[in-house]
């Protein structure tokens, strides 16, 4: 075994069917004061809901959390979050919120209470991002990495079918991705091959049956691994691909991860045979070279769009995305040229099944 360093993960993690109950006595365990409860627009009911309920305990709502963080709207939440006098943040809600609230802790230190409602893992991670003129910046800092978790599977039967199953395979990219990092250890790849095991046997049964609650444990769970995978070492080709496609052209998160995840993972099988056999076994697939196809499988057994052209790119933007996605170089295990890549992205624009070779 290689000498490695492992990254912990947020101290304190609740999770079970009901625990959104236990959120005011974390609070109060937090000893930091009042909450400040962070939503977006969608989430803006739920989030007044829960700051009736804290009564004293809470500093106010701020609703305006948006994807990627615009750095006007980290500005307005840490100005709501002076005013208020609030001394943490409640981030009840997916990575647009919990990134809010990661804006927050960046210029204030004020520490984070998460409660997760999609599979994106972030809450895990010591990773901020915030967009200033189209450009996202992001960094690592562990005054971002929340300080408590609490993961209720109840919270996330009202997630529509159509952001599971994409929010889902974007936690599954986290895991595949940590199978064959540059600084993959032992502990990542155990928590990386379960997670792929638990989403890719109860993802489908999530996005048919909302309600399922036992499905919905098990993919959180799973996107839990995810996110503490994510947080712990480095991304590679397909996280790459995804920002530039979902910076440069505007597409949404979730749904990049899902169309181009099975692609990547037939571009790397060969150079990294045994992280893509683990994915292989966590699908419950013969060998790695079956392992690509798959996860193409799950996106069509989830309703998953299986183009970009679908996300609405068009054929002379792959040159380009293309050209920014290998404009520096970066760690991949099968070295990226700019050809591999245009193909690539010419196989997912068409949703052709993938091929290793
Ligand atoms: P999101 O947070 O934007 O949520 C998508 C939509 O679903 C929103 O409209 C939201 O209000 C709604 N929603 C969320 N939970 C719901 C629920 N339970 N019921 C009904 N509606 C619900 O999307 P996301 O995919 O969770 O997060 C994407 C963002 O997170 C991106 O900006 C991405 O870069 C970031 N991210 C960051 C990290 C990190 O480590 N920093 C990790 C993963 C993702």
């Amino acid at each position: 075994m290689n000498p490695f360093v492992y990254n912990a993960n947020p101290g304190r993690v609740i999770f079970g069917p009901g625990s959104h109950s236990q959120i005011a006595s974390e609070v109060q365990l937090m000893n930091a004061g009042k909450a400040l409860v962070l939503a977006t627009p969608t989430q803006s009911k739920a989030a007044h809901r829960l700051s009736d309920q804290l009564g004293e305990l809470s500093a106010g709502v701020f609703d305006q959390a948006v994807m990627h963080v615009p750095a006007e709207t980290a500005k307005a939440a840490i100005e709501a979050a002076k005013n208020m006098n609030a001394g943490c943040t409640i981030a009840v809600g997916g990575g647009s919120t919990i990134g809010l609230a990661k804006a927050i802790a960046l210029d204030t230190g004020k520490p984070i209470l998460a409660v997760p409602t999609t599979y994106a893992g972030s809450e895990m991670t010591p990773i901020w991002g915030i967009t200033e003129a189209g450009v996202k910046t992001t960094g690592r800092d562990l005054k971002v990495l929340p300080r408590t978790v609490i993961y209720d599977p109840e919270l996330l039967v009202t997630l529509p079918d159509f952001i599971t199953g994409p929010s889902g395979m974007n936690a599954i990219a986290h895991c595949v991705e940590a199978l064959y990092a540059e600084n993959a250890n032992p502990i990542t790849s155990m928590m990386a091959e379960e997670g792929i095991r638990a989403i890719g046997r109860s993802l489908e049964e999530a996005v048919k049956q909302q309600e399922n609650i036992a499905a919905r444990s098990d993919t959180l769970y799973g996107a839990w691994l995810a996110g503490a995978s994510l947080g712990a070492v480095g991304m590679a080709l397909h996280h790459k691909l995804c920002h530039t496609l979902g910076g440069s052209f505007n597409l949404p998160h979730a749904e990049v991860h899902t169309i181009i995840i099975p692609y990547v993972t037939a571009y790397n099988t060969l150079a990294a045979p045994d992280a893509i056999g683990r994915v292989a076994k966590a699908l419950g697939v013969e060998s790695s070279a079956d392992a690509a196809s798959a996860l193409f499988d799950l996106n069509i057994a989830i309703g998953a769009k299986m183009t970009l052209s679908e996300l609405g790119m068009t054929e002379e933007d792959l040159d380009k995305a293309a050209d920014i996605a290998t404009r520096n170089p970066y760690y991949n295990p099968q070295p990226v040229t700019r050809e591999s890549i245009r193909r690539l992205l010419d196989d997912a624009f068409h949703g052709r099944r993938p091929t290793v070779d």
